[in-house]
């Protein structure tokens, strides 16, 4: 199976601002951010969408939270910032390895669009 644009970046085949990384995630810049602050928390593990995941990802599930609110404190975020998941391309998602958004540094209008 080819890789998939995340996989490429994990591996180093296409570059990316890696923020932070550990043996389970990856942490990068949003090439077209859409906020001040846009990351990506990326698991290593291939999971397509979040809907694809089962009680085997539990861990790397909520790893991947608890590395986003690290990542929000140690880049002084003011506890103020939003995680999004697109399930779907329905969703708007368009990168199939899930991912959590970071959002932060603009104010965040809810409903969501
Ligand atoms: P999705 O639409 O799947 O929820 O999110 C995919 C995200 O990946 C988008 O916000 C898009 O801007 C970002 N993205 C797409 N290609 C690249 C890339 O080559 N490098 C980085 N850093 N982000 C990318």
């Amino acid at each position: 199976m080819s890789k998939t644009l995340f996989e490429k970046i994990i591996d180093r085949e296409i570059p990316a601002d890696i923020i932070f990384e550990d043996e389970l995630s990856i942490v990068i810049k949003d090439i077209s951010p859409q906020a001040p602050t846009h990351l990506l928390i990326i698991p290593k593990k291939v999971i397509p969408k979040l809907s694809d995941s089962t009680a085997e990802d539990q861990s790397i599930l909520g790893h991947l939270m608890l590395v986003a609110g690290q990542i929000a404190d140690q880049l002084g975020l003011d506890e103020t910032f939003r995680l999004v998941v697109n399930n779907g391309a329905k969703a708007g998602q368009s990168v199939f390895h899930l991912h959590l958004h970071l959002l932060s540094g603009r104010p965040l209008n809810w409903p969501p669009g």
